[in-house]
Protein backbone atom coordinates (compact mmCIF):
# COMPACT_ATOMS: atom_id res chain seq x y z
CA UNK A 1 0.00 0.00 0.00
CA UNK A 2 1.54 3.59 -0.92
CA UNK A 3 2.25 6.48 1.61
CA UNK A 4 -0.04 8.81 1.33
CA UNK A 5 1.81 12.00 -0.50
CA UNK A 6 1.97 14.34 2.07
CA UNK A 7 2.61 17.57 -0.13
CA UNK A 8 -0.47 16.60 -1.62
CA UNK A 9 -2.66 18.44 1.80
CA UNK A 10 -0.64 21.14 1.05
CA UNK A 11 -2.52 24.56 -0.41
CA UNK A 12 -1.19 26.21 -3.98
CA UNK A 13 0.04 29.76 -3.02
CA UNK A 14 -3.52 31.09 -4.58
CA UNK A 15 -5.46 29.55 -2.57
CA UNK A 16 -3.51 31.07 0.69
CA UNK A 17 -3.77 34.46 -1.21
CA UNK A 18 -7.35 33.99 -1.51
CA UNK A 19 -7.95 33.39 2.14
CA UNK A 20 -9.80 36.41 3.51
CA UNK A 21 -7.17 37.50 6.42
CA UNK A 22 -4.20 36.65 4.21
CA UNK A 23 -6.08 39.22 1.88
CA UNK A 24 -6.64 41.59 4.76
CA UNK A 25 -2.54 41.91 5.01
CA UNK A 26 -2.46 43.66 2.07
CA UNK A 27 -3.93 46.66 3.58
CA UNK A 28 -0.38 46.99 5.60
CA UNK A 29 2.14 45.42 2.92
CA UNK A 30 2.59 45.42 -0.72
CA UNK A 31 1.24 42.66 -3.03
CA UNK A 32 4.46 41.92 -3.61
CA UNK A 33 5.30 41.18 0.06
CA UNK A 34 2.14 39.17 1.09
CA UNK A 35 3.20 36.84 -2.07
CA UNK A 36 6.53 36.46 -0.61
CA UNK A 37 5.82 36.11 2.94
CA UNK A 38 3.01 33.20 1.50
CA UNK A 39 5.83 31.54 -0.49
CA UNK A 40 8.12 31.56 2.45
CA UNK A 41 6.13 30.19 4.79
CA UNK A 42 4.86 27.48 2.18
CA UNK A 43 8.80 27.16 1.62
CA UNK A 44 9.31 26.37 5.24
CA UNK A 45 6.21 24.14 5.53
CA UNK A 46 7.73 21.55 2.30
CA UNK A 47 11.00 21.62 4.16
CA UNK A 48 9.17 20.65 7.54
CA UNK A 49 7.69 17.69 5.55
CA UNK A 50 11.18 16.63 3.81
CA UNK A 51 12.37 16.51 7.60
CA UNK A 52 9.06 13.85 8.13
CA UNK A 53 6.28 16.01 9.35
CA UNK A 54 2.98 16.07 8.50
CA UNK A 55 1.22 18.80 6.70
CA UNK A 56 -0.52 21.45 8.09
CA UNK A 57 -3.86 22.49 7.93
CA UNK A 58 -4.97 26.08 6.11
CA UNK A 59 -5.59 27.50 9.26
CA UNK A 60 -2.10 27.04 11.03
CA UNK A 61 -0.75 28.05 7.54
CA UNK A 62 -2.72 31.88 7.37
CA UNK A 63 -1.52 32.25 11.30
CA UNK A 64 2.11 31.70 10.29
CA UNK A 65 1.50 33.64 7.69
CA UNK A 66 -0.02 36.41 9.85
CA UNK A 67 3.40 35.94 12.31
CA UNK A 68 5.72 36.45 9.87
CA UNK A 69 4.21 39.92 8.26
CA UNK A 70 4.40 41.23 12.15
CA UNK A 71 7.70 40.09 12.49
CA UNK A 72 9.05 41.77 9.07
CA UNK A 73 7.42 45.19 10.21
CA UNK A 74 8.90 44.84 13.77
CA UNK A 75 11.67 46.98 13.81
CA UNK A 76 14.93 44.92 14.72
CA UNK A 77 16.59 47.92 16.97
CA UNK A 78 14.60 48.29 19.92
CA UNK A 79 14.29 50.06 23.21
CA UNK A 80 16.68 48.09 25.89
CA UNK A 81 16.90 48.63 29.60
CA UNK A 82 20.42 48.50 30.61
CA UNK A 83 20.47 46.87 34.33
CA UNK A 84 23.47 45.72 33.47
CA UNK A 85 25.72 48.45 35.40
CA UNK A 86 27.75 49.60 32.68
CA UNK A 87 27.16 53.22 31.86
CA UNK A 88 29.13 53.47 28.63
CA UNK A 89 28.08 49.93 27.08
CA UNK A 90 28.88 49.72 23.66
CA UNK A 91 26.59 46.57 22.78
CA UNK A 92 23.42 48.41 24.06
CA UNK A 93 24.23 51.70 22.16
CA UNK A 94 26.56 53.61 24.19
CA UNK A 95 25.07 57.13 25.77
CA UNK A 96 21.62 58.07 26.23
CA UNK A 97 21.06 61.69 25.31
CA UNK A 98 19.68 64.62 27.44
CA UNK A 99 15.98 66.00 26.46
CA UNK A 100 17.62 69.00 25.30
CA UNK A 101 19.86 67.06 22.85
CA UNK A 102 17.05 64.89 21.96
CA UNK A 103 14.36 68.16 21.33
CA UNK A 104 17.37 69.69 18.82
CA UNK A 105 17.83 66.34 16.93
CA UNK A 106 14.05 65.90 16.13
CA UNK A 107 13.96 69.12 15.30
CA UNK A 108 16.96 69.32 12.89
CA UNK A 109 15.49 66.27 11.31
CA UNK A 110 11.86 67.34 11.05
CA UNK A 111 12.82 70.17 8.61
CA UNK A 112 15.37 72.19 6.45
CA UNK A 113 18.53 73.83 8.38
CA UNK A 114 21.27 75.77 7.13
CA UNK A 115 23.55 72.96 7.26
CA UNK A 116 25.82 73.58 4.42
CA UNK A 117 24.38 77.63 3.82
CA UNK A 118 25.65 80.74 4.81
CA UNK A 119 22.76 82.84 5.72
CA UNK A 120 24.18 86.20 5.85
CA UNK A 121 25.76 85.94 2.46
CA UNK A 122 22.90 83.45 0.99
CA UNK A 123 25.58 81.25 -0.64
CA UNK A 124 27.05 78.04 0.33
CA UNK A 125 28.52 77.13 3.30
CA UNK A 126 30.50 74.57 5.37
CA UNK A 127 29.15 72.09 7.73
CA UNK A 128 32.15 71.79 9.85
CA UNK A 129 31.39 75.42 11.23
CA UNK A 130 28.49 74.74 13.42
CA UNK A 131 30.36 72.83 16.37
CA UNK A 132 33.67 74.81 16.43
CA UNK A 133 32.81 77.60 18.40
CA UNK A 134 31.82 75.51 21.41
CA UNK A 135 34.50 73.02 20.65
CA UNK A 136 36.99 75.69 20.91
CA UNK A 137 35.68 76.95 24.41
CA UNK A 138 35.49 73.92 25.97
CA UNK A 139 38.82 72.31 24.79
CA UNK A 140 40.70 75.68 24.35
CA UNK A 141 41.72 74.39 20.68
CA UNK A 142 42.44 76.64 17.77
CA UNK A 143 39.99 75.11 15.59
CA UNK A 144 37.73 71.60 15.67
CA UNK A 145 35.01 69.87 13.86
CA UNK A 146 33.35 66.49 13.94
CA UNK A 147 33.16 63.74 12.06
CA UNK A 148 31.37 60.26 12.01
CA UNK A 149 32.50 58.69 15.50
CA UNK A 150 36.22 58.44 16.57
CA UNK A 151 37.75 55.43 14.54
CA UNK A 152 36.83 58.03 11.29
CA UNK A 153 38.64 60.94 13.26
CA UNK A 154 41.65 58.58 13.84
CA UNK A 155 41.94 57.05 10.10
CA UNK A 156 41.53 60.80 8.74
CA UNK A 157 43.99 62.47 10.96
CA UNK A 158 46.71 59.53 9.97
CA UNK A 159 45.60 59.73 6.16
CA UNK A 160 45.67 63.42 6.06
CA UNK A 161 48.87 63.88 7.89
CA UNK A 162 51.24 60.57 7.25
CA UNK A 163 50.02 59.27 4.25
CA UNK A 164 53.77 57.11 3.06
CA UNK A 165 55.22 58.03 6.07
CA UNK A 166 55.79 56.92 9.50
CA UNK A 167 53.87 57.86 12.74
CA UNK A 168 56.02 56.66 15.94
CA UNK A 169 53.89 54.72 18.43
CA UNK A 170 54.63 53.02 21.36
CA UNK A 171 54.06 48.95 22.07
CA UNK A 172 52.00 49.42 24.84
CA UNK A 173 49.53 51.91 22.98
CA UNK A 174 48.99 49.48 20.01
CA UNK A 175 45.34 48.43 21.39
CA UNK A 176 42.44 46.87 20.88
CA UNK A 177 39.36 48.94 21.37
CA UNK A 178 36.59 46.23 20.93
CA UNK A 179 34.26 45.07 17.76
CA UNK A 180 38.12 44.53 16.01
CA UNK A 181 38.67 48.57 16.00
CA UNK A 182 42.80 48.01 16.47
CA UNK A 183 44.99 50.48 15.64
CA UNK A 184 48.16 49.18 13.65
CA UNK A 185 44.70 48.28 11.27
CA UNK A 186 43.70 51.92 11.01
CA UNK A 187 47.49 52.73 10.21
CA UNK A 188 47.53 50.29 7.66
CA UNK A 189 44.17 51.59 5.91
CA UNK A 190 45.59 54.79 6.23
CA UNK A 191 49.03 54.66 4.23
CA UNK A 192 50.84 55.61 7.37
CA UNK A 193 53.81 53.11 8.43
CA UNK A 194 53.77 52.27 11.94
CA UNK A 195 56.59 52.46 13.68
CA UNK A 196 56.72 50.87 17.25
CA UNK A 197 58.54 51.49 19.76
CA UNK A 198 59.06 50.52 23.73
CA UNK A 199 57.77 46.97 25.41
CA UNK A 200 54.21 46.25 26.10
CA UNK A 201 55.28 47.77 30.03
CA UNK A 202 58.26 49.88 29.49
CA UNK A 203 58.66 52.88 26.72
CA UNK A 204 61.24 56.18 27.34
CA UNK A 205 61.62 59.25 25.67
CA UNK A 206 64.87 58.15 24.29
CA UNK A 207 62.91 55.04 22.25
CA UNK A 208 61.15 57.74 20.77
CA UNK A 209 64.32 59.39 19.68
CA UNK A 210 65.60 56.76 18.42
CA UNK A 211 62.81 55.82 16.13
CA UNK A 212 62.63 59.15 14.29
CA UNK A 213 64.04 59.63 11.12
CA UNK A 214 63.81 61.21 8.29
CA UNK A 215 60.45 59.70 7.03
CA UNK A 216 58.38 59.96 10.03
CA UNK A 217 55.39 62.58 10.23
CA UNK A 218 53.99 62.27 13.60
CA UNK A 219 53.91 60.78 17.13
CA UNK A 220 50.82 59.32 18.15
CA UNK A 221 49.70 58.63 21.75
CA UNK A 222 46.84 56.36 22.32
CA UNK A 223 44.60 56.58 25.55
CA UNK A 224 44.59 52.46 26.92
CA UNK A 225 41.46 53.17 28.20
CA UNK A 226 39.97 49.66 27.95
CA UNK A 227 42.41 48.24 30.42
CA UNK A 228 45.62 49.15 32.68
CA UNK A 229 49.28 47.98 32.56
CA UNK A 230 50.24 47.42 36.22
CA UNK A 231 53.47 47.02 38.07
CA UNK A 232 56.81 47.62 36.27
CA UNK A 233 55.87 50.46 33.77
CA UNK A 234 56.96 53.44 32.47
CA UNK A 235 55.54 55.71 30.02
CA UNK A 236 56.40 59.08 28.22
CA UNK A 237 54.10 62.20 29.51
CA UNK A 238 51.89 64.17 27.01
CA UNK A 239 54.19 67.05 27.81
CA UNK A 240 57.66 65.60 27.48
CA UNK A 241 56.02 64.15 23.66
CA UNK A 242 55.14 67.35 22.89
CA UNK A 243 58.58 69.19 23.12
CA UNK A 244 59.80 66.44 21.38
CA UNK A 245 57.85 66.57 18.43
CA UNK A 246 57.83 70.51 18.58
CA UNK A 247 62.26 70.24 18.35
CA UNK A 248 62.28 67.77 15.29
CA UNK A 249 59.17 69.71 13.59
CA UNK A 250 56.69 66.43 13.83
CA UNK A 251 52.91 66.23 14.80
CA UNK A 252 51.70 65.14 18.01
CA UNK A 253 48.45 62.70 17.40
CA UNK A 254 46.79 61.91 20.90
CA UNK A 255 43.77 59.70 20.61
CA UNK A 256 42.25 60.30 23.91
CA UNK A 257 39.14 57.53 23.25
CA UNK A 258 36.49 58.97 25.88
CA UNK A 259 36.46 62.68 25.76
CA UNK A 260 36.16 63.39 29.57
CA UNK A 261 35.44 67.01 30.14
CA UNK A 262 35.01 66.92 33.43
CA UNK A 263 37.35 66.62 35.98
CA UNK A 264 36.80 63.19 37.49
CA UNK A 265 38.03 63.45 40.74
CA UNK A 266 34.43 65.03 41.18
CA UNK A 267 32.81 62.00 41.23
CA UNK A 268 35.24 59.42 43.24
CA UNK A 269 37.14 58.52 40.29
CA UNK A 270 40.79 58.17 39.60
CA UNK A 271 42.07 60.84 36.46
CA UNK A 272 40.97 60.60 32.58
CA UNK A 273 43.05 62.76 30.13
CA UNK A 274 41.14 65.47 29.22
CA UNK A 275 41.27 66.90 25.68
CA UNK A 276 41.99 70.47 27.54
CA UNK A 277 45.05 69.58 29.45
CA UNK A 278 46.31 67.34 25.97
CA UNK A 279 45.88 70.73 24.22
CA UNK A 280 47.46 72.87 26.54
CA UNK A 281 50.82 70.07 26.70
CA UNK A 282 51.55 71.11 23.43
CA UNK A 283 49.14 68.08 21.17
CA UNK A 284 48.68 69.62 17.78
CA UNK A 285 45.69 67.51 17.32
CA UNK A 286 43.22 65.16 19.91
CA UNK A 287 40.68 62.73 18.88
CA UNK A 288 38.07 61.34 20.73
CA UNK A 289 34.60 60.14 20.61
CA UNK A 290 31.49 62.08 21.28
CA UNK A 291 29.34 59.03 22.85
CA UNK A 292 31.69 57.97 25.43
CA UNK A 293 32.36 59.98 28.53
CA UNK A 294 31.10 63.39 26.33
CA UNK A 295 27.47 61.73 26.84
CA UNK A 296 25.90 62.71 23.22
CA UNK A 297 25.29 61.47 19.72
CA UNK A 298 27.96 59.15 18.33
CA UNK A 299 29.96 60.80 16.71
CA UNK A 300 34.34 61.84 16.65
CA UNK A 301 35.81 65.28 17.83
CA UNK A 302 38.71 66.36 16.00
CA UNK A 303 40.61 69.36 18.01
CA UNK A 304 44.10 70.90 17.60
CA UNK A 305 46.41 74.13 15.83
CA UNK A 306 44.15 75.25 13.18
CA UNK A 307 46.60 74.71 10.17
CA UNK A 308 46.49 71.23 11.46
CA UNK A 309 42.64 70.79 11.56
CA UNK A 310 42.27 72.70 8.11
CA UNK A 311 44.89 69.81 6.39
CA UNK A 312 41.99 67.04 7.88
CA UNK A 313 38.47 69.01 6.47
CA UNK A 314 40.34 69.30 3.09
CA UNK A 315 41.21 65.49 2.55
CA UNK A 316 38.91 64.14 0.33
CA UNK A 317 38.83 61.35 3.30
CA UNK A 318 36.96 64.25 5.19
CA UNK A 319 33.66 63.68 3.02
CA UNK A 320 33.56 60.14 3.02
CA UNK A 321 33.22 60.30 7.26
CA UNK A 322 31.40 63.62 7.40
CA UNK A 323 29.15 63.89 10.57
CA UNK A 324 25.41 64.28 9.41
CA UNK A 325 22.85 67.07 10.97
CA UNK A 326 21.10 65.39 13.10
CA UNK A 327 24.23 64.26 14.92
CA UNK A 328 25.66 68.08 14.58
CA UNK A 329 22.37 69.36 16.15
CA UNK A 330 22.70 66.98 19.06
CA UNK A 331 26.17 67.19 19.77
CA UNK A 332 25.31 71.02 19.91
CA UNK A 333 23.13 70.71 22.85
CA UNK A 334 24.98 68.13 24.55
CA UNK A 335 28.34 70.58 24.32
CA UNK A 336 26.08 73.63 25.68
CA UNK A 337 25.54 71.49 29.01
CA UNK A 338 29.18 71.99 29.45
CA UNK A 339 29.54 75.38 28.85
CA UNK A 340 26.90 75.86 30.93
CA UNK A 341 28.43 73.99 33.35
CA UNK A 342 25.17 71.59 33.68
CA UNK A 343 26.53 68.76 32.57
CA UNK A 344 26.48 67.11 35.61
CA UNK A 345 22.42 67.28 36.46
CA UNK A 346 21.86 66.89 32.26
CA UNK A 347 23.92 64.40 30.47
CA UNK A 348 22.91 61.43 31.26
CA UNK A 349 26.24 59.50 31.62
CA UNK A 350 27.26 61.93 34.00
CA UNK A 351 23.90 61.75 36.24
CA UNK A 352 24.62 58.22 36.16
CA UNK A 353 27.90 58.90 37.55
CA UNK A 354 27.01 60.99 39.59
CA UNK A 355 23.94 58.95 41.33
CA UNK A 356 24.11 58.79 45.17
CA UNK A 357 24.39 55.32 46.94
CA UNK A 358 21.25 55.91 49.08
CA UNK A 359 18.78 56.63 45.92
CA UNK A 360 20.06 53.71 44.13
CA UNK A 361 19.29 51.37 47.39
CA UNK A 362 15.90 52.75 47.73
CA UNK A 363 15.32 51.66 43.85
CA UNK A 364 17.09 47.94 44.48
CA UNK A 365 14.70 47.56 47.64
CA UNK A 366 12.04 47.96 45.76
CA UNK A 367 12.45 46.06 43.25
CA UNK A 368 13.05 43.54 45.66
CA UNK A 369 10.17 43.45 47.25
CA UNK A 370 8.44 43.35 43.59
CA UNK A 371 10.85 40.14 42.93
CA UNK A 372 9.72 38.17 46.46
CA UNK A 373 11.20 35.79 47.94
CA UNK A 374 14.99 35.11 47.42
CA UNK A 375 15.69 38.35 46.31
CA UNK A 376 18.46 39.96 48.01
CA UNK A 377 20.17 43.86 47.91
CA UNK A 378 23.68 43.70 47.83
CA UNK A 379 27.09 45.73 47.53
CA UNK A 380 27.95 45.82 44.23
CA UNK A 381 29.70 48.29 41.98
CA UNK A 382 28.64 49.99 38.37
CA UNK A 383 31.66 50.10 35.87
CA UNK A 384 31.84 53.38 33.60
CA UNK A 385 32.32 51.70 30.48
CA UNK A 386 32.94 52.07 26.71
CA UNK A 387 36.63 52.08 27.40
CA UNK A 388 36.89 54.47 30.09
CA UNK A 389 38.24 53.87 33.19
CA UNK A 390 39.20 50.74 33.24
CA UNK A 391 38.68 48.41 36.73
CA UNK A 392 37.67 51.58 38.43
CA UNK A 393 33.92 50.96 40.01
CA UNK A 394 31.32 52.87 41.60
CA UNK A 395 30.37 51.51 44.61
CA UNK A 396 26.46 50.80 43.67
CA UNK A 397 23.61 48.79 45.68
CA UNK A 398 22.72 45.38 43.20
CA UNK A 399 19.25 43.19 42.85
CA UNK A 400 20.51 39.52 43.38
CA UNK A 401 18.43 37.08 42.04
CA UNK A 402 20.24 33.45 42.88
CA UNK A 403 19.76 30.67 41.13
CA UNK A 404 18.03 27.62 42.29
CA UNK A 405 17.58 23.97 40.88
CA UNK A 406 14.53 24.41 39.12
CA UNK A 407 15.41 28.05 37.98
CA UNK A 408 19.53 28.29 36.35
CA UNK A 409 20.99 31.93 36.27
CA UNK A 410 21.07 31.33 32.93
CA UNK A 411 17.50 30.83 32.07
CA UNK A 412 16.54 33.85 34.55
CA UNK A 413 18.08 36.24 32.36
CA UNK A 414 16.87 35.10 29.30
CA UNK A 415 13.23 35.66 30.30
CA UNK A 416 14.12 39.51 31.75
CA UNK A 417 15.66 39.80 28.21
CA UNK A 418 12.51 37.97 26.51
CA UNK A 419 10.18 41.14 28.68
CA UNK A 420 8.51 43.66 25.96
CA UNK A 421 11.19 45.82 26.28
CA UNK A 422 14.02 44.12 27.33
CA UNK A 423 15.57 43.66 30.40
CA UNK A 424 19.57 43.33 30.13
CA UNK A 425 20.94 41.71 33.59
CA UNK A 426 24.18 40.44 34.36
CA UNK A 427 25.29 37.09 36.30
CA UNK A 428 28.00 36.66 38.52
CA UNK A 429 28.77 33.18 40.63
CA UNK A 430 25.11 31.90 39.35
CA UNK A 431 23.64 35.19 40.43
CA UNK A 432 21.65 37.54 38.26
CA UNK A 433 22.83 41.12 39.21
CA UNK A 434 20.42 43.93 38.39
CA UNK A 435 22.26 47.59 39.23
CA UNK A 436 19.45 50.38 39.53
CA UNK A 437 22.76 52.68 38.30
CA UNK A 438 21.76 52.24 34.77
CA UNK A 439 18.37 52.46 34.81
CA UNK A 440 16.22 55.64 34.51
CA UNK A 441 13.78 55.65 37.62
CA UNK A 442 11.06 56.04 34.89
CA UNK A 443 12.00 52.58 33.76
CA UNK A 444 11.50 50.95 37.35
CA UNK A 445 7.69 50.07 36.24
CA UNK A 446 8.79 48.22 33.77
CA UNK A 447 11.63 46.67 35.68
CA UNK A 448 9.28 45.55 38.32
CA UNK A 449 6.66 44.19 35.66
CA UNK A 450 9.53 42.26 33.80
CA UNK A 451 10.53 40.54 37.35
CA UNK A 452 7.09 39.37 38.39
CA UNK A 453 6.77 37.90 34.76
CA UNK A 454 10.11 36.18 34.61
CA UNK A 455 9.93 35.27 37.71
CA UNK A 456 6.16 34.47 38.03
CA UNK A 457 6.38 32.34 35.10
CA UNK A 458 9.08 29.71 36.57
CA UNK A 459 7.09 29.61 40.45
CA UNK A 460 4.21 28.70 38.36
CA UNK A 461 5.53 25.84 36.72
C1 LIG B 1 36.64 54.12 21.60
C2 LIG B 1 37.97 54.48 21.06
C3 LIG B 1 38.15 54.67 19.68
C4 LIG B 1 37.04 54.47 18.68
O1 LIG B 1 36.05 55.44 18.85
P1 LIG B 1 34.60 55.25 18.17
O2 LIG B 1 33.88 56.51 18.52
O3 LIG B 1 34.02 54.03 18.77
O4 LIG B 1 34.81 55.10 16.71
C5 LIG B 1 39.41 55.03 19.23
N1 LIG B 1 40.44 55.20 20.10
C6 LIG B 1 40.30 55.03 21.44
C7 LIG B 1 41.48 55.22 22.33
C8 LIG B 1 39.06 54.66 21.97
O5 LIG B 1 38.91 54.49 23.28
Amino acid sequence: MAARNPYRGLPSVDRVLADERVRALSAEYSGDTVVTLVREELDAVREAIAGGGAAPPLEAIVAAVGRRARSALAPSLRPTINATGVIIHTNLGRAPLSDEALAAMAEAARGYSNLEFDLEAGERGSRHVHLEEQLRRLTGAEAAFAVNNNASAVLLALSALAARREVVISRGQLVEIGGGFRIPDVMAQSDAFLAEIGTTNRTYLRDYEEAITEHTAALMRVHASNFKVVGFTASVSIQELAQLARERRLYLIDDLGSGCLLDTARFGLPPEPTPQESLAAGADLVLFSGDKLLGGPQAGIIAGRREVVERLRRHPLARAVRIDKVSIAGLAATLNHYLKDEAAEKVPVWRMIAAPVDGLARRARRWARAAGRGATVVDGRSMVGGGSLPEEGLPTKLLALPATPERPAEALARRLRAHDPPVVARIERDTVLLDPRTVHPREDRVVVEALRAALGESNGS
